[in-house]
């Protein structure tokens, strides 16, 4: 016997409007007994709700009759005024009724076992609850439509082409086969591998459109990388001070460039330490920076000399050099440190983040981001659970096209490649993936 499940689909506090759901075999009945009938399926009615002869709430009614209903159960959603005691009046209601608190995911869950939604759609629906740019929004909405889903499926047709031309050569003595029947499959693995190489690849530009393009400042203590991160950010995340050494940790602030999210860090002035905690800020700090998809080398123009710098071994060519304080030196000053830096195939610029603020930067960075993320708004995988999967199908192909002799074990291999693709969409998933996936949910989705 399947619960019936009830959650606040709205976010909590006060509203004009709050949403709570209700989906499984008992929705009918619950509609019936606050409101005394059944609306029309799909379509809205203005009811009072009534429990226990107490007037609760005038409400928009919304029943849908399973399986058109978002869950693909019996189904309803009330509209209700979106103060605190009217929705726990009615969610005391439904309690009173037999109904159960859903837990976190469950309506999205139960979705996906009824065949609503393919896995990869049901972690699409948690992007877009959560995307706060363009690009995420873009991306979501992507996968929301399946358009993951298809691309996988289309592959499992492939294996499943192959696979059934390496078990006929198995189950059939060559007299009745073409001889070539097993070499047969090979253009398809070929064709296979090749697409699940360029989803790889392009498996780290989704992850940044999805989590954010990470930005690193760099530089020594008093190059002036706080003041450049406070103007990026427009608010003070940073203590600007003129005493070397005051940003200790990494400070990391959330942007928004050309539609895309990005994340800058300050990181502490990267030097020797004698402190200890000082030296685990550095750690960190270092961490990040090379791991950073772009840093940004912030060096203060009236004292930069190259040899004395050690930020010069993390950075690699294509990041940016900013050489800021223009307002203290000499033009010749800014053209002899262009000159020493030239070999490091930086790209260069200069400014006064005291006179010119973060504008200049801003639009260096955001060329850079659009360039580095514009198309991958429909990657083949935006979770490192889905490039995982996709790296063991790869493998198991490599394997079944290096397998000359012996068909059955080919076979085999094809088969475990279909089931690696196959938990991405989740057709054929163990529980605790499930769990996995529904957990991060908040409840009411
Ligand atoms: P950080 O240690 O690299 O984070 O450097 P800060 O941002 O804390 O800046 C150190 C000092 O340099 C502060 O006193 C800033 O006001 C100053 N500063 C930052 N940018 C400029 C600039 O373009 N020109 C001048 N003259 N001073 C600057
Ligand atoms: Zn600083």
């Amino acid at each position: 016997m399947v619960d019936t499940i009830y959650a606040p689909a709205t976010a909590a506090g006060r509203a004009a409007v709050a949403v709570i759901r209700v989906s499984g075999p008992a929705s009918g009945e619950a509609v019936r007994t606050l409101t005394g009938n059944l609306p029309k399926p799909r379509q809205a009615a203005l009811r009072t709700l009534r429990h226990d002869g107490v007037a609760l709430d005038d409400a928009l009614v919304l029943w849908f009759q399973g399986p058109a209903s978002y869950t693909g159960e019996d189904a309803a959603e009330f509209h209700v005024h979106g103060g605190r005691a009217v929705v726990e009046a009615l969610l005391g209601a439904l309690s009173a009724l037999g109904l159960r608190l859903a837990e976190p995911g469950e309506f999205t869950r139960r979705a996906f076992q009824h065949g609503k939604l393919d896995l990869a759609q049901a972690e699409a629906v948690g992007d877009l609850i959560d995307a706060e740019t363009e690009g995420q929004r873009k991306q979501a909405l992507g996968q929301l439509g399946g358009a993951l889903g298809r691309r996988y499926d289309a592959w499992r047709d492939l294996l499943v082409q192959a696979l059934a031309m390496l078990e006929a050569a198995v189950d059939f003595p060559d007299e009745e086969l073409p001889e070539d029947v097993a070499a047969r499959a090979r253009p398809g693995l070929e064709t296979l591998k090749a697409e699940i190489n360029a989803a790889l690849a392009d498996v780290a530009r989704g992850r940044r459109v999805r989590d954010g393009f990470r930005i690193a400042l760099v530089g020594a203590p008093n190059a002036g990388k706080s003041t450049l991160l406070n103007a990026l950010a427009e608010r003070d995340a940073a203590i600007v001070t003129a005493t070397p050494g005051t940003t200790r940790d990494v400070i990391e602030v959330p942007l928004v460039l050309g539609g895309y999210k990005a994340l800058l860090a300050d990181t502490a002035g990267i030097r020797e330490t004698a402190d200890d905690i000082e030296a685990e800020g550095v750690r960190r700090a270092r961490v990040w920076a090379e791991e950073a998809d772009l840093r940004l080398w912030v060096v203060d123009a009236g004292e930069f000399h190259v040899k004395h710098s050690e930020h010069h071994a993390i950075v690699r060519s294509g990041d940016w050099l900013v050489i800021n304080k223009t307002d203290l030196v000499a033009p010749t000053v800014v053209a002899a440190i262009r000159e020493q830096t030239a070999e490091l195939g930086l790209h260069v610029a200069a400014l006064s983040a005291r006179e010119q603020g973060a504008d200049p930067i801003r639009a260096v960075l955001t060329d850079h981001v659009v360039q580095a993320l514009s198309g991958a708004e429909f990657p083949a995988a935006t979770r490192i659970r889905h490039a995982e999967r996709l790296g063991e199908a790869r493998a198991y192909l490599e394997r079944a096209l290096a397998e000359t002799d012996d068909v059955e074990l080919a076979a085999e291999d094809v088969r475990l490649a279909s089931r690696a693709l196959a938990r991405i969409t989740g057709r054929i998933d163990p529980e605790d993936v499930l769990d996995r996936v529904f957990s991060s949910f908040c409840i009411g989705k």
